[in-house]
């Protein structure tokens, strides 16, 4: 591949002095669970994610379980869901014994639809669960209005939406929890697993800090039945590398999607619809097309990488077999993953790289 979908090394390359040296002071301190470096990485993502708290965990899908967690979410409880996201939306809720209530994205935004929201409510729905999937923030005033009028939580898996705001406010404390990946291809990524949640809420900080660690506040004193689920400080130290760089990145990321927006208007592919309140991460830079396979094809032949996201929803996942939802039950999301293409997008991509994938699908179509 001329231009690979992603090339995680190349994140590495740009930063290699500052990197190192972050691992290495981590590997001299002699403290290799918790300790400074993660206290430290904790206050500067809350300050970034304009939120009062942060608590590393040890990945994305840990963050959404002990959110739920911290919110008493067990059996017998409900949580809304998108029917279109990635599968560890969904893991999360059924990990904690509860039901994933699907709801249909808007197909405009791909993201979950607010006006289904309330007709899924019942006494038994404890969060609503919103995914800011490919980076685009979820329209969340009206859930946080609904929500708030129900005495439901709100819980936002913002795996793919590190720096992007929505109404000028970063995402990071809009609902009561906001849980993060650190994956290595996430915006912000470590060179492992990592994760983190932020929170205005004093009480659900305070509680998941004690879960992510045995349930233990003072060691061999355990308070709750927790789990072993801590950020590990040479992540939290790599991250702190990288996170002074992530507006330059999420500009990078944008200049690119701009450039995709110009040279692919006109060829009938349905493009990312930016509503004016969002300001996105671009995470993925997603199109939908009905000739997706042809078109993957004829990029390949050029030497562009591209990828599905996500080519099997939830719903029709052999985990989920149990719930006996047929694919037509949730039809927007199953005709959207049949359609959907991902094009190489992120800040080590330049934009003559852009320029080559927009030659090639003009090419093709
Ligand atoms: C990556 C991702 C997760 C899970 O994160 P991990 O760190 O891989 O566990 C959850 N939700 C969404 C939307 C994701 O993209």
């Amino acid at each position: 591949m001329t231009i690979p979908f992603l090339d995680l090394g190349a994140a590495y390359r740009e930063l290699k002095t500052e990197i190192d040296a972050a691992i290495h002071r981590v590997l001299d301190s002699g403290w290799y669970i918790l300790g400074p470096e993660v206290e430290a990485f904790e206050a500067e993502w809350a300050a970034y994610c304009e939120a009062d708290h942060a608590v590393g965990v040890a990945n994305g899908l840990d963050a959404l379980i002990l959110a739920l967690r911290s919110l008493d979410v067990g059996p017998g409880d409900e949580v809304i869901v998108p029917s279109n996201t990635y599968i560890a939306t969904w893991l999360a809720v059924t990990a904690v014994g509860a039901r994933p209530i699907p709801v249909e994205p808007d197909p405009a935004t791909h993201n979950i639809d607010p006006t289904g929201i309330a007709e899924m409510i019942t006494p038994s729905t404890k969060v609503i669960l919103p995914v800011h999937l490919y980076g685009q923030p979820t329209d969340l005033d009206p859930i946080l209005a609904l929500a708030r009028s129900r005495g439901i939580a709100v819980v936002e898996d913002a795996a793919q939406a590190h720096g992007a705001c929505y109404k000028g406010r970063r995402i990071g404390a809009h609902g009561d929890v906001v849980c993060w990946s650190f994956y290595p291809g996430k915006n912000l990524g470590a060179l492992g697993d990592g994760g983190a949640v932020t929170t205005n809420r004093a009480d659900l900080s305070d509680r998941i800090r004690v879960l992510r660690n045995y349930g233990s506040r003072v060691k061999y004193v355990n308070e709750v039945q927790g789990e072993n689920s801590r950020l590990d400080p040479i992540q939290a130290a790599v991250l702190r590398a990288k996170l002074p760089h992530l507006d330059a990145w999420t500009e990078r990321r944008l200049a690119i999607a701009e450039a995709y927006a110009d040279g692919l208007a006109g060829l009938g592919l349905i493009l990312p619809n930016v509503p004016n309140w969002a300001d996105p991460a671009w995470h993925l830079y997603v199109v939908r097309t009905k000739n997706r396979a042809a078109l993957q094809k004829r990029l390949a032949a050029v030497g562009v990488g591209t990828l599905i996201h996500y080519p099997i929803p939830p719903h029709m996942q052999a985990a989920y077999a149990d719930l006996g939802l047929a694919p037509e039950a949730l039809p927007i999301a199953r005709d959207l993953a049949e359609e959907v293409l991902s094009l190489p997008i992120g800040p080590q991509l330049d934009l003559p790289a852009a320029q080559k994938v927009i030659a090639g699908l003009v090419d093709a179509l």
